[in-house]
């Protein structure tokens, strides 16, 4: 079987430098913030070019904290994308805003930047752009119309660990940078972390304080805060990892560059751009025909090749909010998750697995019923 993702630590020495720091750390006896999450922090932020990265308990809280750092609440509107994982949403919930969803580009599956500058309204206080698969958001239009309306900008980046947009890094080009360490995402832990990145000195404080109950120091609480922090099991593991990530996310793009040539001729399939050398592929999505996808990913199955849906329904569809959005039809987003397939993508993906899927996929399309019909009239 070829999965989607091989999560195993593979490489010898990350393996051994990964248990020594853990031994190390068990022998001290110390789990829960300390030097190694601090020396952590202290690299991701040298590694972003940030001036400050406050680690916390997950990707999701991230998010949450950032926004409410940023003091959005009841009565604010968050301008957002409906093609991404539900935790996005779920953060705008968490501190009472409303999510005001836009619809997407066609190829970058990203915000359309044109159709944000149309859902500006007086209650919008913030954007929220997801660089979705690892593909940096069209960042520059964004931070015109945030300027021109006094708008925040929250990057959700947990998909876009070390992808630069312009040449400068997602998560340093907003007011707040949202990363997710799950063990699936590019940079990923043996467990849950996140890290929030801020330019702001005051951001980084307030921030510091929401993850750790409030409190920046032992028995004073200055606000009403949650215990959100990455445990030094983590950090341990993510030093030992972040050396690695460049190489990682380029051996992605590796992967992708054989899909490509694999599969460019096949008309009936819609691939990533290759042009657009920031994409670090978390997940490699391409578009079949909707009518074609159950039996293409049956066949997939049956080849020994796993597949995946991101994301099966708009966001605004799912049934947590479908209440809240009834009605709303965005179009490409409607389209785009009735055809988007995601094929196995992983930094030691070898050659022959990705020929294997090419190969697999190809054979697929041509015994499709669905190919166009010829007219012979
Ligand atoms: C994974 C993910 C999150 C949530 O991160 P967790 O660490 O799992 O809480 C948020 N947004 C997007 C786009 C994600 O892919």
């Amino acid at each position: 079987m070829i999965p989607m993702a091989n999560l195993a630590i593979s490489q010898p020495d990350q393996h051994t430098a990964m248990i020594n720091t853990l031994q190390e750390l068990m022998n001290r006896g110390q789990y829960i913030g300390g030097d190694t999450v601090a020396a952590f922090e202290a690299a991701v932020a040298d590694y972003l070019g940030v001036p400050h990265a406050i680690s916390c308990a997950s990707g999701t809280d991230a998010l949450h904290l950032g926004l409410r750092a940023l003091d959005i609440g009841p009565g604010d509107e968050v301008i957002t994308t409906p093609f991404t994982f539900f935790a996005t949403i779920e953060a705008i919930h968490y501190v009472g805003a409303r999510p005001v969803f836009v619809d997407i580009d066609p190829h970058s599956f990203n915000l359309d930047p044109e159709r944000v500058a149309d859902a500006i309204g007086p209650a919008t206080r913030a954007i929220l752009p997801v660089h979705v698969f690892g593909q940096p958001v069209d960042m520059a239009p964004l931070r015109e119309l945030a300027q021109k309306h006094r708008l925040h900008i929250v990057e959700d980046c947990a998909q876009s660990f070390g992808a630069r947009y312009q040449g400068e890094l997602t998560g340093t080009l907003g007011d707040v940078g949202c990363f997710s360490f799950f063990p699936t995402k590019n940079l990923g832990a043996c467990g849950d972390g996140g890290l929030i990145t801020v330019h702001s000195p005051a951001l980084a404080e307030r921030l510091r304080k929401l993850a750790n109950h409030g409190s920046a120091e032992r028995n004073r609480h200055e606000c009403i805060g949650y215990n959100s922090r990455l445990d030094a099991f983590q950090a341990a593991v993510l030093q030992v990892k972040l050396p690695h990530c460049d190489s990682d996310n380029q051996a992605r793009q590796r992967v992708a560059r054989r899909y490509h040539e694999g599969l460019r001729d096949l008309a009936e399939l819609q691939l990533p751009n290759p042009e657009t050398g920031d994409h670090i592929y978390h997940q490699y999505t391409l578009l079949v025909p909707a009518e074609a996808r159950a039996r293409i990913q049956e066949s997939l199955a049956g080849a020994g090749v796993a597949s995946a849906i991101h994301y099966p329904m708009p966001a605004y569809r799912q049934p947590a909010i479908a209440q809240d959005h009834q009605g709303l039809e965005l179009p490409v987003a409607e389209d785009v998750t009735r055809r988007c397939l995601s094929l196995p993508m992983f930094p030691t993906m070898s050659n022959d697995q990705v020929d294997t899927v090419i190969n697999v996929l190809r054979d697929v399309m041509q015994r499709q019923p669905t190919a166009r019909p010829v007219n012979h009239s």
